[in-house]
């Protein structure tokens, strides 16, 4: 997903309306994209400031913006292949260094 690409999701994902394939495709890009990051927090708190204003509620944006990307990572299954690819990576490591101490007894 490309920056023109991602500023077009970020209505859909502020109304929660972003699901599947371009759900991931948007957090990984805004993740590693701090323009993409900075447009999506100031739409988040145009929007939920102005409904906040209208209800007289207080409200720490940064905060919940931080949680609801958190919740839609571990939806979109972002944070387990995180993990996952850990994990492979971990173990391929302790395989090859297995090999090196296996290979140095030869
Ligand atoms: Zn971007």
């Amino acid at each position: 997903m490309d920056c023109q690409e991602s500023c077009n999701c970020i209505p859909l994902f502020i109304e929660d309306k972003l699901t599947g394939d371009e759900l991931s495709a948007f957090l990984l890009h805004v993740k590693s994209c701090k323009s993409c990051y900075e447009e999506m927090e100031t739409n988040y708190l145009l929007k939920e400031a102005l409904s906040r204003l209208e209800q007289g509620e207080s409200f720490n944006i940064h905060a919940e913006l931080l949680k609801k990307f958190r919740i839609y990572e571990k939806l979109s299954g972002l944070h387990n292949a995180t993990q996952l690819t850990r994990r492979v990576i971990l173990l391929i490591s302790a395989f090859a260094v297995g090999i090196c101490m296996l290979s140095l007894y030869i």
